[in-house]
């Protein structure tokens, strides 16, 4: 899968593409990421990406003449725009993402995008979560990550990607490892036992009660595509 990335900050990849599961992916060749220096597409002699907003405010605009022509070659590819104002980013994004042979993302800066760049320029846009940071940047880094890991042969057991939080709309069971007691504090005697039955069954209930008290919104979403 290629995955193209539109950035004033192509360095800011560096850690991400070298470590783990991304660096494997790349190595392995199951994913290639493009960076595109979104400065290369500025104007003039100073590569110009930024003016002021029409109708006054703070902050700078990123101006739509050097991102159309960053995203000129993309046109075919499915383009996301990370934004605090898209829709929230989830393991279903991700999973559709890591279907497709090609994306491309766009990271923000400054105060916004010009509209007409998310209105023509681009086919979704995508939030991390409710909060505001300073460049799209970690949204991109976040969606590479998830998405190499959901790439085939990427992770050693594909179990892991399909029993873990969010495939069965719940949080996951809470884990252990050696040793079985720590300073008095032991494991769930059930995990020890051997008996599978039971361990399946106090795993599903704690997936209800963890998903219940931390996220009953996804409690909620799970009935509702019951009914
Ligand atoms: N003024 C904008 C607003 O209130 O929605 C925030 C702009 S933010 C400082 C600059 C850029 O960071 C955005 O254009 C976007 O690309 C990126 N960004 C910030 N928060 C984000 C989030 N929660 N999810 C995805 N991208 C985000």
């Amino acid at each position: 899968m290629l995955v193209n990335v539109i950035t004033m900050f192509p360095g800011f990849f560096d850690g991400l593409l070298g470590v783990s599961i991304v660096s494997r992916a790349v190595q392995d060749g199951a994913l290639d990421v493009e960076l595109i220096d979104l400065r290369e597409y500025g104007l003039g002699r100073h590569r110009k990406l930024d003016d002021a907003p029409f109708g006054g405010g703070p902050g700078m605009v990123m101006m739509i003449e050097p991102l159309a022509e960053a995203l000129k070659p993309l046109a075919g590819t499915h383009r996301v725009v990370f934004l605090p104002a898209g829709a929230p980013m989830t393991q279903n994004t991700l999973d559709g993402w890591s279907q497709l042979d090609e994306i491309t993302f766009i990271c923000g800066r400054y105060e916004g995008i010009d509209q007409r760049v998310i209105d023509h320029f681009t086919d979704e846009q995508v939030s991390l979560g409710d909060f505001v940071l300073a460049g799209g940047e970690v949204a991109a880094a976040a969606a590479i990550e998830g998405i190499a890991r959901l790439l085939p042969g990427v992770v050693g057991n594909p179990e892991s990607t399909e029993k873990e939080s969010f495939r069965d709309g719940l949080l996951e069971e809470p884990v252990y490892t050696r040793p079985s007691e720590f300073e008095g504090w032991e494991v769930p005697e059930v995990l020890l036992s051997g008996n599978h039955g039971a361990i399946e069954a106090w795993r599903k209930k704690q997936r209800l009660e963890r998903t219940g008290k931390v996220r009953p919104d996804l409690l909620k979403d799970a009935e509702k595509s019951d009914t």
